[in-house]
């Protein structure tokens, strides 16, 4: 089993303050969580410097990720180290991530900036249930829509400060290759966690 914190910004999403060396650091030093997956909006700038910088810190595993902001709201594709050149609606952003086998995830679908009640029908490979910047009640209809959907639930700090780097993450149950981590999330063998019990 790996932990894994799946949803965090970088300086290069506009809006986070936090370094891709900060990341590197901290889960090379970080007890228990093991691996990270970048995810800025609209670019793979963060994700490539900070996969550059952790080869010097051996056994780190950072997954590309991206948040795309759509006309209907966010997701999120890991697994792809490209970005969707056209991606104004939120069907584009699924077609671009399937033609590339990525990882689609509904992220916060109900808070502001999520993609709300499309979530019920959009194609996707799990949905974000456990998001701190989410209200409790935002994540516990994400929840229930995980539930109906039978879709697999996963969390993510969805930090832009470092002081909220790593207050939630999945555990994956896979081994800290990249890609058995993508298939277990496919395959629903995760659980969210969060640290401050919001769940
Ligand atoms: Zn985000």
């Amino acid at each position: 089993m790996i932990r894994v914190d799946l949803h965090l910004h970088t300086r290069f999403s506009g809006d986070s303050t936090i370094s891709p060396k900060l990341i590197v650091e901290q889960l090379h030093s970080h007890p228990f969580i093991r691996a990270v997956a970048i995810t800025d909006h609209n670019t793979l700038q963060g994700y490539m410097e900070a996969h550059r910088l952790a080869s010097s810190y051996g056994d780190l595993k950072i997954i590309p990720g991206i948040e795309v902001s759509t006309n209907h709201g966010d997701i999120i594709i890991l697994g792809v180290e490209e970005k969707p050149p056209h991606a104004s609606t939120v069907w584009e952003a699924v077609d671009f991530a399937k033609g590339r086998e990525g990882v689609i995830i509904l992220p916060h679908p109900y808070r502001i900036g999520g993609v709300g009640d499309l979530a019920e029908t959009l194609s996707a490979d799990a949905i974000e249930v456990v998001n701190p910047t989410a209200t409790r009640r935002e994540n516990k209809m994400a929840q229930e829509l995980a539930r109906t959907r039978k879709l697999p639930g996963i969390a993510g700090s969805d930090a832009h400060t470092p002081a909220h780097m790593w207050t939630a993450y999945t555990e994956v149950n896979a081994n800290s290759n990249i890609s058995e981590i993508l298939k277990a999330i496919r395959n629903g063998r995760v659980k969210p966690i969060s640290r401050d019990a919001i769940i």
